[in-house]
């Protein structure tokens, strides 16, 4: 049997061991220190965002966003349907309804034509949403221009999930840098991995400053613990931002692995009829986290994408169906919904292929030769 060929696993650089070893050399073990520092100042040269809160997770970075926006029991957010749980959950834990908004079909992201009619929608039944959150999936920048041409006009506030998609861009300018506010993931299948990690971006100093108070637990300024607010332990620790100052170093490499890996793809399996994927329109850059397919079964003579997906386990190889979008999981399936079945179709024929910067050449020939051979 082959090793096994993983969707997307952690790729250690060289620097990173040395910056684990300086926190502890210097016994800098807690939360905070000079690699967490260090760790918000290479993303903000990065992304160009002006302020960054690192954090224990992007989860816990979606939540304090909301919490910040005012979002309280009882509100509504609009949130991207095709996406991971991890977007959604926050709303929920703050007692507020997610309203969830279907996809377009160029980059499968917020389809805008949905999200202005669900504004419209909800402003008539007596209440404005107190926040948008789209997500950049698989890398891909959303239509986030118009997306926020939408939200200006109403003047609702936008959080990007950008989790997937550090390093994507349109016309130069990163993802969740467009938006009030932007979610980052250093888990450790994302593009580049803190062992697990979030961060909050943002122009809006007072903003990620109220986001650090936050996330160490709500402390006044005073010499013992005095609390006004409810605070939440969400801070990145120095070891973990360790691991991402040495990630940051190889971040612009990942990128050009993973884009790699996807042109590997779409040259030797792009002519398959009945395979397609997800070109980047004019001025955008997918930092391509995961290559996704779409298999047709009607041009492929009955192979869909559970043939691949089974056959593809058996030779030790993990591929994944694409996300199940949030209106159809039963926990979430009672919250209102403004769908036009782009992401059930997207559901139902697509297929996630391994794409880890760390795949050798033979990997990515294995997993096309096993591909190919049911064609
Ligand atoms: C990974 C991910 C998150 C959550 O990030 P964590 O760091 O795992 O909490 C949120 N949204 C999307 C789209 C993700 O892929």
């Amino acid at each position: 049997m082959n090793s096994k060929i993983w969707l997307s696993s952690p790729h250690m650089g060289n620097d990173e061991f040395n910056f684990v070893k300086e926190a502890f050399d210097t016994n800098w073990i807690a939360p905070l220190g000079p690699n967490v520092n260090g760790f918000e100042q290479d993303l903000q040269t990065f992304t160009g965002a002006k302020y960054t809160a690192a954090l224990s997770s992007g989860t816990a970075a979606q939540h304090l966003a909301l919490i910040m926006l005012g979002v309280q029991a009882g509100d509504e957010v609009i949130c991207q349907s095709f996406t991971f749980s991890a977007t959604a959950n926050p709303i929920v834990y703050l007692g507020a309804t997610p309203v969830f908004i279907d996809s377009e079909a160029e980059t499968w992201n917020m389809c805008p034509d949905l999200l202005e009619q669900a504004i419209k929608d909800r402003i008539k039944k007596g209440k404005k949403p107190k926040a948008i959150v789209p997500v950049h999936l698989y890398g891909m920048p959303a239509q986030i221009k118009r997306i926020m041409a939408i939200a200006n006009k109403y003047e609702i506030a936008v959080i990007e999930d950008a989790a997937e998609a550090l390093g994507s861009t349109i016309n130069g300018k990163a993802t969740g840098t467009f938006g009030l506010m932007g979610v980052l993931s250093f888990n450790g299948n994302k593009i580049i991995t803190t062992s697990g990690g979030g961060a909050l971006i943002s122009n809006d100093r007072k903003l990620i400053d109220q986001a650090r108070f936050l996330a160490t637990q709500a402390r006044d300024n005073a010499p013992h613990f005095q609390h006004s607010q409810i605070g939440y332990n969400y801070r990145m620790s120095n070891v973990c931002a360790g691991i991402g100052r040495g990630q940051m170093k190889v971040l612009k490499d990942r990128i050009s692995q993973r884009r790699q890996v996807y042109d590997t793809y779409l040259r030797d399996l792009g002519d398959i009829q009945g395979i397609e994927f997800l070109p980047e329109p004019a001025g955008y850059f997918s930092n391509r986290w995961l290559t996704t397919i779409l298999v047709d079964p009607e041009k492929t003579k009955g192979i869909d994408r559970e043939t691949i997906r089974i056959a593809l386990d058996a030779e030790n190889i993990e591929s994944r169906p694409l996300w199940k979008p949030m209106h159809l999981q039963p926990v979430f399936e009672k919250y209102p919904s403004f769908t036009n079945g782009v992401s059930e179709k997207l559901f139902n024929t697509g297929l996630c292929l391994p794409s880890g910067s760390n795949l050798t050449a033979d990997e990515v020939q294995t997993v096309i030769k096993n591909i190919k051979k049911h064609f």
